[in-house]
């Protein structure tokens, strides 16, 4: 790990599907193979991932649902101000992949913001034997227009390529100004702020709290 420069995006994004398709095993892959910084709390598993994409620096947020998948309204409340999805199945248990469509619907249903957001689909556990018809995903796939890694966990497949994909797919389609689920590193620091010391002028002249914000936010190189 390099410490670089400091984040100028912040991206919040969700892990969903079915319960035991692996998503705390990618967030634990993710984690092991990017350069990165992890806050866990009880309850909720979350990765703080940092990217170097183009020399600009990008903080991920990625949401695990921690076992609560089958707790659709627990589930709904992680869809609030994200940028971007990525939504999973286990190539071996075709329930897993119909139920995609479900996930679908809940992430159109979900969505307050005017676009769609760029969805990574992760097909996981290949090292398995593939029980999924060929047809169904491309179909899945093209009628969702969603990016599309077949991986294992298990196999520790590298992640790097589909996650710079994902992430420049992110930048490429949205606004920072039109979407909830990004922010510039200002912006979140004003955010926290204001939250923090219930100040809602605009002074963020104190080079102190700046500082404070920014030691906590160190990127490093992707290679
Ligand atoms: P979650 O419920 O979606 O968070 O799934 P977990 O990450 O807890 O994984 C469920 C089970 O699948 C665990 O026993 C994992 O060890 C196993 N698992 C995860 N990824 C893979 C994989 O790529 N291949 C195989 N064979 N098993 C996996
Ligand atoms: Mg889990």
């Amino acid at each position: 790990m390099i410490p670089h420069t400091e984040p100028e995006y912040i991206l919040k994004t969700i892990l969903v599907g079915d319960s035991k398709v692996g998503k705390t095993s990618f967030l634990n892959l993710l984690q092991n193979n990017i350069c990165l910084k992890t806050n866990t709390t009880l309850g909720v598993d979350f990765a703080n991932l940092y990217f170097n994409i183009n020399d600009t620096c990008i903080k991920m947020n990625v949401w695990d649902t921690a076992g609560q998948e089958r707790f659709i309204t627990i589930v709904r409340s992680y869809f609030r101000n994200i940028c971007g999805i990525i939504l999973m199945f286990d190539v071996s248990k075709p329930e897993t992949f119909v139920n995609l469509k479900k996930w679908m619907n809940i992430i159109e249903y979900e969505n307050i913001c005017s676009h769609k957001h760029p969805i990574l689909l992760i097909g996981n556990k290949n090292d398995l034997i593939n029980n999924i018809d060929n047809n169904q995903l491309n179909k899945f796939i093209s009628k969702y227009n969603v990016i599309y890694r077949e991986i294992s966990c298990k196999k520790q497949t590298p992640l790097e390529e589909s996650m710079t994909l994902f992430i420049g797919t992110i930048l490429k389609t949205l606004n920072v100004n039109d979407c909830n689920g990004m922010m510039t590193c200002q912006d979140s620091f004003r955010s926290s702020f204001s939250l923090k010391y219930n100040d809602d002028d605009d002074n963020d002249d104190n080079d102190d709290d700046d500082k404070k914000w920014y030691t906590a936010s160190k990127c490093c190189i992707l290679s």
